[in-house]
């Protein structure tokens, strides 16, 4: 097993990792703390050298972001971020051919839950760090680890509300070690799940005077979500993405209970997939804007809800010297893909931010996930090379 890790130690930390279960959910009967991680990657980095500092998530009790320093963090806030959450998916450890929380090494792969999305990563990261034990870093650098990425993303929401990563002067650059095949991404849509709910009158179906059709007012709501739909899809596009349109989707509708009574109430929920440069925020208010004066004129009540905070948009320029680093260090061109990261919480910051990590995203969340052995040398290096030109130089 040690032959495809630099050091021995390695695959008894990702071993660690992966045995402790802090699978995160909005589900509270799955939902499960982090610290177990946040403690291990802890202790490894203080033996490292690092400064630790363990963030407890408020309001989330049970949950905590890690932040570990590696180098004199003097202020100037230039330096590197390797950043990953300590979160998985829930998974169902009868459909595995091994146990999800015991690392099993089996066709030149790592299997195990969170092996791929993505502790695989804090495992590489501190082997690629050990060989600088002795180094004399000029810039530091920063070994982010969060919670609740898989959920809610409360761990990079309270980061985004706190001083212990802003910058200072000089620019920062951060890594989020998500399963890319190790290719650069820089950009990525946003994602936001909304809820519309109407509410009219329910009444005897024989005369529609006695009640008010919240069906029939969700009928005209639809028609005009799907004319933002085309507004959205005439006004935007990017070339960079395999959709290259914002998309909405339309997910589910619950409402009415007999043929023979008038609706009373109505729910709809949908999601919307920005693009770079679009906000989540105002097309909230776009929606709402629309959408009031169709209830008003079948004069039910509108009620539109985020059935969670929502995920911006996220792109940095091609220009940022992360991004260059990362294309010369991989041969490849930096790319966009369909998935949502904690990368705009930290751009939020002010940290020029980079999606690249080992591991296929198609194995994330899957059943039987593994971290292919290929990927490891190759990430090491990459980090490591980084870590020379971002803190030593
Ligand atoms: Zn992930």
């Amino acid at each position: 097993m040690a032959a495809h890790f630099r050091l021995p130690g390695t695959v008894e930390k990702l071993s660690t990792l992966i045995g402790h279960n802090s699978i995160s959910s909005v589900l509270p009967e799955y939902d499960q703390s982090n610290l177990a991680v946040i403690n291990s990657l802890a202790g490894w980095c203080e033996e490292l050298g690092f400064n630790v500092q363990i963030l407890p998530v408020e309001h989330h009790p049970g949950k905590a972001n890690l932040v570990a320093t590696l180098g004199e963090d003097n202020g100037q806030g230039g330096g590197l971020v390797f950043s990953g959450h300590t979160d998985t998916v829930p998974c169902n450890p009868e459909k595995w051919q091994s146990d999800p929380f015991t690392l099993t090494d089996r066709d030149n792969r790592f299997y195990g839950l969170g092996s791929c999305d993505m502790k695989g990563f804090f495992a590489l990261v501190l082997d690629a760090v050990e060989q600088f034990r002795d180094a004399e870093f000029k810039q530091p650098l920063i070994v982010l680890a969060t919670a609740d990425e898989e959920s809610s993303m409360s761990g990079a929401r309270a980061l985004a509300q706190q001083n212990a990563l802003k910058p200072g002067n000089k620019t920062r650059y951060a890594v989020v070690g998500e399963p890319t095949s190790l290719r650069p991404i820089r950009m990525h849509k946003g994602i936001m799940m909304e809820n519309v709910r109407l509410t009219g009158r329910a009444g005897h179906s024989s005369n529609p005077a006695l009640g008010i059709s919240a069906m029939d007012a969700m009928h005209a709501v639809m028609g005009e979500l799907m004319n933002i739909r085309n507004d959205l899809a005439q006004n935007f596009q990017n070339a960079h993405f395999a959709v290259q349109s914002p998309t909405m989707n339309l997910g589910c509708i619950h409402g009415g209970d007999n043929p023979n009574r008038i609706c009373g109430s109505c729910e709809l929920a949908f999601d919307l997939r920005a693009l770079p440069g679009m906000s989540n925020d105002d097309l909230r208010e776009e929606i709402r804007s629309r959408l009031t004066p169709v209830a008003q004129q079948h004069q039910v009540e509108l009620e539109v809800e985020p059935l969670f905070p929502g995920v911006n948009p996220f792109e940095t320029e091609s220009s940022s010297a992360i991004v260059q680093a990362c294309e010369r260090l991989t041969g490849a061109s930096s790319e966009a893909v369909a998935f949502a990261t904690e990368a705009p919480f930290l751009q939020q910051l002010g940290i020029e931010t980079l999606v690249l990590g080992p591991g296929n995203i198609d194995q994330a969340h899957q059943v039987d996930e593994y971290l292919a052995h290929d990927q490891i040398q190759p990430c090491v290096d990459l980090l490591s090379q980084l870590i020379k030109e971002f803190c030593l130089q």
